[in-house]
């Protein structure tokens, strides 16, 4: 009988650092701890979820925020950071306006909202903020 020599088992091949740097301190050390990341370095502990994705490739890129940066969702108050034209009148929503129940659209103007006073009308997530 001849036997090779058993040459499938490999090692658990690891792939090359899937995981990000470190936020607080760059370090390339990261390590999973459950759903938690992990930095030995500076023992910084975050989840993945958190990660800032600076090329925008992350789920929730489609998400609507405010001027804040705050994620706006339907159903949400929000306030006018600015006067605003209404389109094709000559009224105007002043900033401070408090906007309550908008609703999250796709387009240039990214929110459905009944303003008092104005009525139906679009709002651009850019000139709000979360109430
Ligand atoms: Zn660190």
């Amino acid at each position: 009988m001849h036997h090779h020599p058993p040459n499938f088992i490999h090692p658990t091949e690891i792939p090359v650092s899937e995981l990000p740097n470190c936020p607080e301190c760059n370090a390339e050390f990261t390590y999973q701890d459950g759903l938690l990341l992990v930095c030995p370095t500076c023992a910084h502990e975050w989840t993945p979820s958190d990660e800032k994705s600076p090329d925008g490739t992350a789920a929730d890129d489609s998400a609507v925020r405010d001027a804040n940066g705050n994620i706006l969702q339907s159903g949400d108050s929000v306030i006018v950071i600015k006067d605003l034209k209404v389109k094709g009148s000559s009224l105007v929503v002043k900033g401070g306006t408090k906007v309550k129940n908008i609703r999250l659209v796709d387009g240039d103007h990214d929110i459905d909202c009944k303003i008092e006073g104005i009525g139906a009308m679009s709002l651009k997530s850019e000139f709000v903020r979360k109430a």
